[in-house]
């Protein structure tokens, strides 16, 4: 990964009418990286992506992808980037193969030999009308024109809609493969699992504003945990329950179980430097608790 910016924002803001769909929202992504994008339903990650790629027009601020201004030099842009729109729509009496020979032309060609690797792991059926698939296996279709120019930048909207679980997996492997390979990614998404098991950075987008931007590592750190400590001796609640980040606890004769979301240094040698400890768990840190306090609160956390 290098430092070097693939897509940045800057102050983007989009009014529907009353509605601000995006209020100054800043972001830059870097070259490489996958940056997962998350926020519920209306937060304005459909606004975002169709403002970076000039499908609408900002009521104010701008936005660049590979250092390209995304108004002035949409043109450019699209030879560089794979696209996956949210609301996907392709010829539905076109086949598969017949839709990405249509897109392949437009691009002035592409590796065919990667088109039926792409085809192969999503396996996708590329002989039927794409009017005649499921919405899942249409969906396939798109993220196969996505990728197969082998593109700079891939910015998706929701792409993993529809795919089955195997499928998801066999389509995260393959961000992962482009990424390593130096492309660019971009992934809005609902899936909290999809993001926290393939970007390298969330943003988070609540009512227009970006209110988190962080490493999944990172988030994952400061995600609150549960710990599981055994003494050599009774103990009590009351000892626990002042330390600072320490919640929940519960004491029953020489165990404690408690929820921590603070420094694992500090609880620890708070508790050693007082007791003698037996013995200590701790269960994996689940990101899906940090995300809904992000979903449900309002404060500004960037
Ligand atoms: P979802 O996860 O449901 O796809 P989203 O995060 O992509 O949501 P947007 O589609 O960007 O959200 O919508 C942001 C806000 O802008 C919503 O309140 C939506 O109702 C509003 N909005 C979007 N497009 C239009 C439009 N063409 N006219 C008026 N309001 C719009």
């Amino acid at each position: 990964m290098t430092d070097q910016i693939a897509i940045h924002a800057e102050k983007l803001t989009k009014h529907y009418g009353d509605v601000r769909a995006l209020v100054d929202l800043g972001l830059d992504v870097r070259a490489g990286e996958i940056f997962g994008f998350l926020g519920p339903n209306g937060a304005g990650k459909t606004t975002t992506i169709r403002t970076m790629l000039d499908e609408i027009r900002p009521t104010s601020g701008r936005a660049s992808i590979l250092g390209l201004d995304s108004h002035d030099a949409a043109v450019e842009i699209r030879r560089h980037i794979g696209y996956v729109p949210g609301d996907l729509a392709l010829y539905p009496n076109l086949t598969g193969r017949d839709t990405l020979t249509y897109f392949a032309n437009l691009r002035g060609g592409v590796d065919w030999g990667y088109v039926e690797e792409l085809t192969e792991r999503l396996e996708a059926d590329l002989s039927k009308k794409v009017g005649d698939l499921s919405s899942g296996n249409r969906q396939k279709v798109g993220l196969i024109q996505a990728f197969m120019n082998r593109p700079q930048v891939l910015i998706m909207d929701e792409p993993s809609s529809g795919l089955d679980p195997l499928m998801q997996r066999a389509f995260q492997t393959l961000m992962r493969e482009v990424a390593r390979a130096g492309t660019t990614v971009f992934l809005s998404s609902h899936t909290l699992s999809e993001v926290q098991r393939v970007a390298d950075r969330v943003g988070i987008i609540r009512r227009g504003k970006l209110i988190a931007l962080e490493a999944v590592a990172s988030l994952r750190s400061k995600a609150i945990r549960k710990v599981n400590l055994t003494f050599d001796g009774p103990v009590e609640a009351s000892v626990f329950e002042p330390l600072p980040g320490v919640r929940d606890v519960a004491v029953e004769n020489h165990h404690v179980r408690l929820s921590f979301d603070g420094q694992m240094e500090t609880l620890l040698k708070v508790i050693t430097d007082r007791f003698h400890v037996l013995d200590i768990s701790t269960e994996a840190a689940d990101l899906e608790e940090i995300f809904l306090t992000y979903y449900r609160d309002d404060e500004v956390v960037v």
